[in-house]
């Protein structure tokens, strides 16, 4: 178990009061006090020699009631004494009151004592006897009798309160000292150079050291706070919550652990808030005890701003370059695409079957085209108008693009002519496919023009398939414009098949 701690306060109450009572011992040395044991010696003097009086005038008649009676008289009348007799010149006792055997002790050479008193008293030249009279005891012989002894009474009181006295004293002009005035200039000098905001407080809580860059956080701050307990700064606390027990000192000193990283901010009466990080670490003397804790406190505002900001730029960035992506695509889409239909138009058509045929020719793959032209196109445009007329091919477009595969290619070749390419697609399967988009063509593509009612659409097909004389492109979809324009000849909305 750990002694308890006396504190400062008290130790200094205790050295206080340790002075005050050697200097009473030195002013009583020196005899300044009023001697109580003098004063004593003077009153029973006084009063011993009274006694003798009336004793010698009592004794010439011989009787002992009187004398008897003025004894009793004179022992009621004073508590100090224990017994009293006159004892005669022969040794025998002729008037005595109280337990005067018990009380009183023959004196050697014949003196008085402070307690034992005895007057001679003589008849003429002879010595007729002695009055003896037995007081108590001035200097106590027991321990409760030194307790009622006026001197310690004294010096137990005067310690008592002048302890309690010098305590309460102390600890509250100890709260008045400034303890900026025990850290030295030059340490302070140097809290004060630091660009964090810097704060020590004690035990209890209190503010006992400020620098400059914490002063300067709040006007608040600018005051003097030295001595202030830090959980009554408003501005500071009620950014970092409104729960006293978590405030970061208040952990720091319960854990005795750092406490760190910790972000608020803190208003300003005029203008923006601070974003503040606080730290707080616990001071501990060199036997682990808490004994204050400093905080510490980082204005990263600025760095906080810039980062918003750096994060917004990024965000905007991030906007434009999809931005960017979404124009490149419909770039793409312009450069590669037919605007009516969405077809891919010839220059990116014949780039992507560049690269087809070269691959179908040399892995011998399989690979058909198929040439289609909208019957009578004319008299749609004629009957209904160019308008409907763009209708019309749309609504083809659509037919044939529900019918092809993902990896087919669909261009528009001409005005109401499209190209269709089947990669690894044997003739066979072409000639299926091409069967189906005609007749697809001719059961929905007239309904699905939606502005004109009773539209019959029909279109002729041509389809070739690659061959190995063949060197170009061009050479395959050359087989199927033939075999396409056989199809019109042969009365349209039919599919031929190229043949040499
Ligand atoms: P055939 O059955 O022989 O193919 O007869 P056709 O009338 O379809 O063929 P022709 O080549 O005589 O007519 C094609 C017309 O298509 C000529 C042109 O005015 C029209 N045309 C070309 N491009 C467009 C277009 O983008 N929109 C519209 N509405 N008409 C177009
Ligand atoms: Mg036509
Ligand atoms: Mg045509």
């Amino acid at each position: 178990m750990r002694a308890p701690r006396i504190t400062p306060v008290a130790r200094i109450s205790l050295g206080l009061t340790s002075l005050v009572l050697m200097l009473l011992l030195i002013v009583d040395f020196v005899g300044l006090v009023p001697d109580h044991l003098r004063m004593a010696r003077e009153v029973r003097h006084r009063s011993s020699q009274a006694v003798a009086i009336q004793t010698a005038a009592l004794l010439p008649s011989g009787d002992p009631l009187p004398l008897a009676r003025a004894y009793e008289d004179f022992r009621a009348g004073d508590p100090d004494v224990l017994s009293l007799a006159f004892r005669l010149s022969d040794g025998q006792i002729f008037v005595a009151v109280g337990e005067h055997a018990r009380h009183w002790h023959p004196l050697h050479e014949e003196r008085s004592l402070l307690d034992h008193v005895q007057v001679p008293i003589f008849a003429g030249r002879q010595p007729w006897g002695q009055v003896e009279i037995a007081f108590q005891p001035i200097v106590p012989t027991t321990f409760l009798g030194w307790l009622r002894y006026p001197t310690v009474v004294l010096m137990l009181v005067l310690t008592f309160f002048a302890y309690i006295g010098f305590y309460l004293y102390m600890r509250r002009a100890l709260q008045y000292l400034d303890p900026t005035t025990a850290v030295p200039e030059r340490v302070r000098q140097a809290f004060d150079t630091l660009t964090d905001g810097i704060a020590i407080v004690d035990r209890d809580r209190r503010l006992m050291l400020t620098n400059k860059t914490f002063n300067a956080l709040h006007p608040a701050a600018a005051l003097n706070l030295i001595g202030r307990p830090i959980n009554e700064q408003r501005w500071l606390c009620e950014c970092l919550g409104t729960d006293v027990e978590t405030l970061p000192w208040e952990r720091a000193m319960r854990e005795n652990c750092t406490q760190s990283g910790v972000i608020c901010d803190l208003q300003q009466p005029a203008g923006d808030a601070l974003k503040l990080i606080v730290q707080a670490s616990p001071i501990v003397d060199p036997k682990g005890l808490v004994r204050g804790c400093l905080v510490s406190v980082d204005n990263v505002t600025q760095v906080h701003r810039i980062n918003e900001e750096l994060r917004q730029t990024l965000v905007e960035l991030e906007a434009s370059r999809e931005q960017i992506r979404q124009q490149n695509i419909e770039l793409h889409q312009l450069a590669s695409r037919d605007p009516l239909t969405g077809c891919l138009n010839r220059r990116a058509f014949f780039e992507v079957l560049e690269g087809l045929f070269l691959t179908s020719r040399k892995q011998g793959k399989n690979l058909c085209c198929i040439m289609c032209d909208i019957d009578h196109f004319k008299r749609f445009n004629d009957r209904y108008g160019h308008a409907v007329g763009d209708e019309v091919i749309r609504a083809l477009v659509r037919t044939l693009q529900a019918v092809l595969r993902q990896h087919d290619l669909l261009c528009r070749y001409g005005g109401e002519e499209f190209c269709i390419i089947l990669p690894e697609t044997t003739l066979a399967q072409a000639a299926e496919i091409a069967a189906r988009l005609r007749s697809e063509v001719e059961l929905h593509a007239g309904t699905s023009v939606r502005t004109t009612e009773g539209l019959q659409i029909t279109s002729s097909f041509g389809l070739a398939a690659l061959a190995a004389d063949m060197h170009d492109p061009a050479e395959l979809i050359d087989r199927a414009d033939s075999a396409l324009y056989q199809s019109k000849e042969g009365g349209r909305n039919r599919v031929t098949i190229w043949q040499a």
